[in-house]
């Protein structure tokens, strides 16, 4: 029995508060033969994704996600994800099947960097640049449908904050419920940049708020003074026509695609949406294997690739290892406790990355380079890790 090879796969979900995506988690933790662990995460309905380790197998299309990688070796990553894509052929090609999937892939990793003693950005391709620069997303702390002047009072202090930690870009959302003219999008647009200053970048999320890919045109060309650095999610997701029209009539970059799995979904944006930036989720778009190809087949459209991120701190030290080896993209969307009070994400993990001069450092320790809060995950959940 060779010390190296997967003993166990178990998924452990964790739920604080199921209102909010970065209070609950299904933690994958793979362990070899060893007793040594790598530690991922998936995101979805932490008890649905768990049920996964009970499936039982039908037929080689249906087959046991966790029993499916009993015996093989973690560092073998693209066979493992193709041998775990095949078997859940039936169940998971989409959806659920492929966040589990994200969530074990990238636990490989930890677990390979452990046994090799490597960082999980060598495993990933190797190193493109010695620090990672990230965008953090600040949400405004006030309820989905406030008035923008709320939540614009609420940004005062996050923006001023961005500008004390010296951070190179920021991302700013429209409340995905207020009720607001184009016109008023305009000028909250106008004022955020006005609070920020014109050192720091400044992306915006719209929520998904329109329909009309004519109004989103409207709105950009009067906010050139704004100077986004890209607009996220004007239009409906599966709008490529629309992301196309758009992108081809503004000079703002346009970017979306956080909801899309696989480098198949991805290559449907690549080629058809005209799109400069594509956010395919660490924990559902097939995990850090799937990333890895779909940022090679961006680098041929001249796109970049910067993750969705709204998770715990096993996704933060997943982001600072692939984009360590992710060459061509300038910004990488940041959930960062300094800016995010959630507990989930302020005390899951060990070894949390300061922000240095608005950058985080290159990660050196093996795997991902993180571990469990054991005292936290017993207090939420009543039980060892
Ligand atoms: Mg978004």
């Amino acid at each position: 029995m060779k010390d190296n090879l997967i003993k166990s796969i178990e998924f452990l979900p964790v739920n604080i508060s199921a209102s909010n995506w970065s209070q609950n988690t299904c933690i994958v933790k793979v362990t070899d033969n060893a007793g040594r662990y790598g530690i991922g995460e998936a995101d979805g309905s932490p008890s649905v994704i768990a049920a996964f380790a009970d499936c039982e197998t039908e037929h080689k299309w249906l087959s046991n996600l966790t029993e499916s990688l009993i015996g093989r070796d973690p560092i073998e990553f693209d066979a493992n994800w193709d041998l775990m894509y095949e078997t859940t052929r039936w169940i998971g090609m989409r959806g659920f099947g492929m966040f589990a999937i994200s969530g074990i892939d990238m636990a490989l990793y930890d677990l390979a960097g452990k046994q090799h003693n490597l960082p999980a950005y060598k495993l990933l391709g190797g190193e493109f640049r010695d620090k990672i620069t990230p965008y953090f997303t600040l949400y405004p702390d006030c309820a989905s449908d406030s008035e923008p002047e709320v939540a614009l009072k609420s940004y005062e202090s996050l923006l001023k904050k961005a500008r004390d930690k010296k951070v190179k870009a920021v991302k700013i959302c429209i409340m995905q419920d207020a009720k607001m003219t184009k016109q008023q999008v305009v000028d909250y647009l106008k004022e955020c940049r006005k609070m920020l200053g014109n050192d720091i970048d400044m992306m915006c999320d719209f929520l998904y708020r329109f329909t009309d890919w004519q109004e989103c045109r409207w709105i950009l060309d009067r906010i050139k003074d704004v100077d986004l650095f890209f607009a996220e999610a004007m239009l409906p997701h599966d709008d490529l026509e629309g992301h196309r029209k758009l992108s081809e009539a503004v000079s703002t970059r346009i970017c979306g695609a956080e909801m899309a799995t696989t480098r198949f979904e991805c290559e449907q944006w690549l080629k058809y949406s005209g799109v400069s930036i594509i956010q395919p989720d660490y924990n559902r778009s097939g995990g850090l294997t799937e990333l890895r190809r779909i940022m090679h087949m961006a680098e041929q459209y001249n796109v970049q690739v910067s993750p969705h991120q709204w998770k715990t701190g096993i996704t933060a030290a997943a982001c600072r290892h692939l984009h360590i080896a992710n060459k061509f993209t300038t910004y990488v969307e940041y959930l960062h406790p300094d800016f995010y009070d959630g507990s989930l994400r302020k005390n899951l993990t060990t070894n949390e990355a300061p922000i240095i001069d608005g950058c985080l450092e290159k990660p050196e320790a093996p795997g991902l380079g993180i571990d469990i809060n054991r005292e936290f995950y017993k207090e939420i959940t009543g039980k060892e890790f």
